[in-house]
């Protein structure tokens, strides 16, 4: 089964996993809540030329930034940023 863009985010998905919303003028079809509510306040709000300038790029989901690999916390550069030594191999943290 061909997949169809999100009317806000455009990226595709599967049709049964889209929402379709029924206007005067067209069936629209969106993945989540946010995207219809984001869709239908820029319409609200005369801001329809957002989806001109978006042209055929779609709206990735934010993704969660990398945690830092363990082994930045055991650097000697973090340990003196961070810590202060009290002798016999033990740190105490600021
Ligand atoms: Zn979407």
């Amino acid at each position: 089964m061909d997949k169809i863009p999100c009317a806000h985010c455009q990226l595709l998905y599967s049709p049964h996993a889209l929402k379709a919303v029924q206007t005067p003028e067209q069936n629209l079809y969106f993945c989540c809540a946010g995207c219809e509510s984001v869709y239908f306040l820029l319409h609200s709000l005369e801001l329809e030329n957002f989806y001109e300038k978006l042209g055929n790029k779609t709206l990735e989901p934010i993704t969660s930034p990398k945690a830092p690999l363990k082994t930045h916390y055991d650097t000697p550069q973090f340990l003196q940023a961070f810590s202060t030594p009290l002798g016999g191999g033990c740190w105490r943290w600021l």
